[in-house]
């Protein structure tokens, strides 16, 4: 598995598994379980959900999926900005600790920016970082001018945004990537396949053909291509997992590259970041 660094050097698989809408549908259980329990035994160990998909139902559902495994998985959830204050987070982390079935998150994020000031938010997860209950904390939907705030109120220790990126959502390439890579913080890029939009796309299919793979392998190997994104990509089924595993081993020549920019042009000027 291709892996990428976070700056305190602990390694992450470059393709982790999303989990937003899992734990929705009674019927699809079982197999959403298998699929994350499945994509760990492949390599794709990093797991990312949040307290605030389905309502901590998400949450349950990976302790589940992780039980017996706990030690393989690197472990990503978020808060709510409503409980990313000193006196809450310690409590909302606690709640997603015991969803999850274990005595540590390895990377907490606050999942968007609201109205706790920055910098409160950043003593609050150092404080959970010294207390031992989460290996390493980040954030979630900053653009460039917050992370330089962020930054600028202490949190130089910011181990990764996490952003809406793939081959429709070019924006980030602007200011916010090349900051975070200035930064050596991966950025971890959600809905990389556009919640599934981005596979019924004819001229994406037409490219994937002439690759030799399918259109989900293109665009998932298309966004960690350079080594310093993390993909989350959410699949509810182990042959998605399997064929989602994949991308990690395609490398897209020069020319496919080169046709996928003239497909998906990165817009021309800078945009504010984008958010689903
Ligand atoms: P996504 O991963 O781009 O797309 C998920 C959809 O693609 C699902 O419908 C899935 O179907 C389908 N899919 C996956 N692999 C496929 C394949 N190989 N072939 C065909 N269809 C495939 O969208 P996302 O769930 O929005 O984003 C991924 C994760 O990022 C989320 O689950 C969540 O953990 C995170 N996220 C974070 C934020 C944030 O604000 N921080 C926002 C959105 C998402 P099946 O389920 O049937 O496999």
């Amino acid at each position: 598995m291709k892996v990428t660094q976070l700056p305190d050097g602990t390694p992450v698989p470059c393709l982790g598994q999303g989990t937003w809408q899992m734990a929705e549908t009674p019927a699809r259980r079982a197999a959403e379980i298998a699929a994350l329990r499945e994509g760990v035994a492949l390599g794709m160990t990093l797991i990312d959900t949040a307290e605030m998909y389905g309502d901590g139902a998400a949450e349950e559902l990976v302790g589940e999926a992780i039980a017996g495994i706990r030690d393989r998985v690197f472990l990503v959830s978020k808060a709510y900005p409503h409980n990313a204050s000193r006196d809450r987070l310690p409590r909302a982390c606690e709640r997603s600790l015991t969803r999850l079935g274990t005595d540590r998150i390895d990377l907490y994020l606050l999942h968007w920016r609201g109205d706790i000031p920055l910098g409160e938010t950043v003593d609050a997860m150092a404080a959970l970082h010294a207390a031992g209950r989460i290996g390493a904390w980040g954030v979630s939907n900053l653009d460039t001018a917050d992370m330089v705030e962020l930054v600028a109120a202490g949190g130089e220790g910011c181990a990764t945004d996490q952003i809406l990126y793939n081959l429709t959502r070019r924006g980030p390439e602007h200011d916010l990537l090349p900051w975070l890579a200035n930064h050596a913080m991966p950025a971890m890029a959600y809905s990389p396949v556009e919640q599934g939009r981005l596979i019924a796309d004819p001229t994406l299919n037409h490219i994937a053909t002439s690759v030799g793979a399918t259109p989900a392998q293109v665009a998932l190997a298309w966004t960690i291509r350079n080594g310093d994104v993390i993909a989350i990509p959410k699949a509810g089924t182990v042959d998605h997992v399997r064929e989602n595993r994949a991308a990690a081993d395609l490398t897209l020549s020069a020319a496919d590259l080169a046709a996928l920019d003239d497909a998906f042009p990165r817009p021309r000027g800078r945009r504010p970041l984008e958010m689903l």
